[in-house]
């Protein structure tokens, strides 16, 4: 075996997990094959220590505390294929490389699939925000527009509704609330707008408008909408792994009450594989709950 470990991905989850094995002094290969999910950010926010640094500075100073660690090597390359071997797994990289460990750690994060509205693409992560986390506290107490239809919606307005005054819940057609959700967001002072969204638009002197299909605009800070994730790569499905229920996330191990391990099943080869491993992809798809 070449390594002890291959970690897929130098985001902050492979990194996080490369200073651990370097200081346990094992050889590790931490595989790097592009940016990170929050690339578009400009700032990184609710970070232990690091509050408000720029993503690309909080992987600069993960890679500079990994220099004493010679154990670790960094390398520029995408995985392409995985699969278990005796004693271990091996990989192939884009270039054509194989490289084998007895361990492998797949941490190559997930990617959001970003809803098909003009504009959406462009302001994602500039203006148009999954999680208050991150960025609701820069645009505290000014106009918010809220994006998403029945639960999803209504969660996102329930969550967001002390972040700014009469915040507004597009849902872009048919709201798909009950009388009961609809009287709560009337209590919180949360407008329900159903007129379809046609486009969003970045606005001159800040901030964004939202502009809809008959016309009339809506001036926000920002918006706030929860879009479905999925696997940034297929090699979790590729080893057979099982995924929870909606389809992002790998299963790992459950532990009861009684903190005894449990084994996840695997999946069967003859059971699909999740295509990219989301469901409820589309417009009004289901948004993960990862911030
Ligand atoms: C716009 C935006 C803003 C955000 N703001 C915040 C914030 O303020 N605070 C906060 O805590 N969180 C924030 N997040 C969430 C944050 O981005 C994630 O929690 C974090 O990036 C997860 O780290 P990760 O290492 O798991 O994944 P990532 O950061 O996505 O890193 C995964 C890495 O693996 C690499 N990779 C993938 N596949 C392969 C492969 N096959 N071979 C080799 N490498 C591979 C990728 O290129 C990437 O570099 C934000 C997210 C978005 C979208």
């Amino acid at each position: 075996m070449n390594f002890d470990t291959i970690i897929v991905g130098a985001g902050n989850a492979g990194l996080s997990a490369a200073l651990t094995l370097g200081r346990s002094r094992r050889r590790g290969l931490v595989l790097d094959g592009g940016p990170p999910r929050n690339v578009p950010a400009a700032h990184a926010h609710n970070f232990f220590t690091r509050d408000g640094t720029p993503p690309a500075e909080l992987l600069r100073l993960g890679r500079e505390q990994l220099q004493p660690y010679d154990g670790v090597e960094i390398r520029a390359a995408l995985a392409q294929t995985a699969r278990a071997v005796p004693g271990g797994f091996a990989l192939e990289l884009v270039e054509g490389t194989a490289v084998t460990a007895r361990t492998l750690l797949l941490a190559p994060g997930v990617v959001d699939v970003l809803l098909a509205i003009p504009g959406f693409r462009e302001l994602w992560g500039r203006g148009v925000y999954h999680s208050p986390y991150c960025h609701g506290r820069e645009v505290r107490d000014q106009p918010l527009a809220l994006y998403g239809r029945g639960a999803l919606g209504f969660h996102l307005a329930v969550l967001l509704h002390h972040w700014a005054p009469g915040p507004v819940l597009c849902t872009d057609g048919p709201a798909e609330l009950d009388a009961a959700q609809l009287a709560t967001l009337g209590q919180l002072g949360i407008r329900v707008l159903e007129t379809p969204v046609a486009a969003l638009e970045p606005a001159p002197a800040g901030g964004l408008t939202v502009a809809f299909a008959d016309e009339s605009r809506l001036a926000v800070a920002a918006v706030f909408a929860r879009v479905p994730q999925q696997q940034r790569t297929d090699l979790a499905a590729q080893l057979g792994c099982a995924f929870t229920d909606d389809g992002i996330y790998i299963q790992t191990t459950w532990y009861g009450p009684d903190q005894r391990a449990r084994r996840v099943r695997r999946r069967r080869p003859d059971q699909p594989v999740p295509a990219g491993g989301s469901r409820g992809r589309g417009r009004h798809g289901r948004g993960g709950p990862a911030q």
